[in-house]
């Protein structure tokens, strides 16, 4: 192996962040709190068009506290996009309460708004109505909020929106992470702009992110000693990562233009293969974080025959997220399919590859994956 590792999607820094992070130290904020966490919250809600936000230390710890601002407790039932990561629903566990699974519908890969009715006719009946309703954004895709807002206002049941992956893709115009009662951002490493870890939590919900804040910061009560009457947590961003989430920022958009051409070479470079890559409804555009391809049906090579493959020259990519209705952790929750026959999330897992799509990516490494890629279908 002799070429340099090519990652999925690794951090690309702009160069910004040593400016925000020498103010930091400048100022000698290196504590957590500090101005550049103000700022980052302002300057990302201004992006987003959302009113407040609350930086913390990942968008796991953001679920969490939505969570725990709707009041879910144990015994609860929250429904949940079932194709996703675990940090999705993770936090219904720690509040006890138990996740319902919602399939994916084949046109944006996001929640049906087929299974989710169904869903609410079985809580309905059973008494079972959920406490939340958790809605990803999968892989940079904005989910069918026209179709999924109505049936959850019906219900009187509120929106978290999980945009964890979808930072600056949009639907209809308006930016993903703000169709929610309350949205969720990550700035993990693998994500489209990185603090190296954090995340935040929005709203327009003023109320919200004061309880939320209060929580994040050990339920502190406001008195000259430390007073405490509810559990709390620690959970806020430093000052040193809110200064590169600050600078990250400034690129966000650039990132998103560099990932869409790695898209387009591949749906460029694939065309007359077996494979789709990732549809976009005509509605929503992408911040194509990661590029995910599906194998046709019929067709003999598997996704683990290309994510080997690849390996081999030391490039990774990765499978899709496996449902979490599939997961051991999960076997006893209920989950909801998008048609009798069909479970559309474990054929994507079955049959999806999500390809190399860091912003750094130059020709000749795209190259070589297109054509390590075309030659193994030829092959087979
Ligand atoms: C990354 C991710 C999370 C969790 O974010 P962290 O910052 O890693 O805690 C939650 N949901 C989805 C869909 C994600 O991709």
């Amino acid at each position: 192996m002799s070429n340099e590792r090519i990652f999925l999607s690794p951090p690309h820094m702009s160069g910004n962040e040593m400016k925000y992070i020498q103010e930091a130290f400048d100022t000698n904020w290196i504590a957590p709190l500090g101005t550049n966490v103000d700022k980052f919250e302002e300057e990302l809600c201004e992006y987003i068009g959302m009113e407040h936000g609350l930086a913390l230390s990942s968008g796991t710890a953001g679920i969490h506290l939505a969570l725990k601002y709707f009041d879910v407790g144990p015994g609860d039932y929250v429904f949940c996009s079932d194709l996703t990561f675990a940090g999705s629903c993770n936090p219904i566990l720690y509040q006890y309460a138990n996740p319902v699974f919602i399939d994916s519908e084949p046109e944006s890969w996001n929640m049906s708004p087929i299974a989710l009715e169904k869903a609410f006719e079985w809580a309905e009946k059973e008494n079972k109505m959920p406490k939340a309703v958790i809605i990803v954004d999968l892989y940079g895709q904005s989910a069918d909020y026209d179709s999924l807002l109505p049936i959850c206002e019906r219900y009187g049941v509120p929106v978290i929106e999980d945009a964890a992956e979808a930072l600056g893709a949009t639907y209809k115009g308006k930016k993903c992470g703000s169709f929610g009662h309350i949205g969720i951002f990550s700035f993990n490493g693998n994500k489209i702009i990185t603090t190296s870890g954090g995340g935040m939590v929005v709203s327009n919900n003023e109320e919200a992110i004061k309880k939320m804040r209060f929580w994040a910061t050990q339920s502190r009560e406001p008195a000259k000693h430390y007073e405490h009457k509810e559990v709390g947590y620690n959970y806020r961003m430093s000052n040193i990562c809110a200064g590169i989430g600050r600078g990250q920022l400034k690129v966000l958009n650039e990132r998103i233009e560099s990932k869409k051409k790695i898209r387009l070479f591949y749906e460029d470079s694939f065309k007359g293969l077996p494979v789709q890559i990732i549809p976009i409804p005509n509605n929503s555009e992408s911040n194509y974080w990661l590029t995910v391809m599906t194998i046709d049906e019929g067709c003999t090579v598997s996704p683990f025959d290309v994510i080997g493959l690849l390996e081999e020259e030391n490039i990774e990519s990765r499978s899709v997220w496996k449902p979490m209705s599939l997961q051991p952790l999960f076997n006893e929750s209920g989950s909801f399919s998008h048609t009798h026959e069909k479970h559309v999330g474990t054929e994507f897992f079955k049959k999806g590859i999500c390809l190399p799509s860091g912003s750094e990516l130059g020709k000749s490494q795209l190259n070589l994956i297109t054509e390590l890629i075309s030659k193994l279908f030829k092959d087979n």
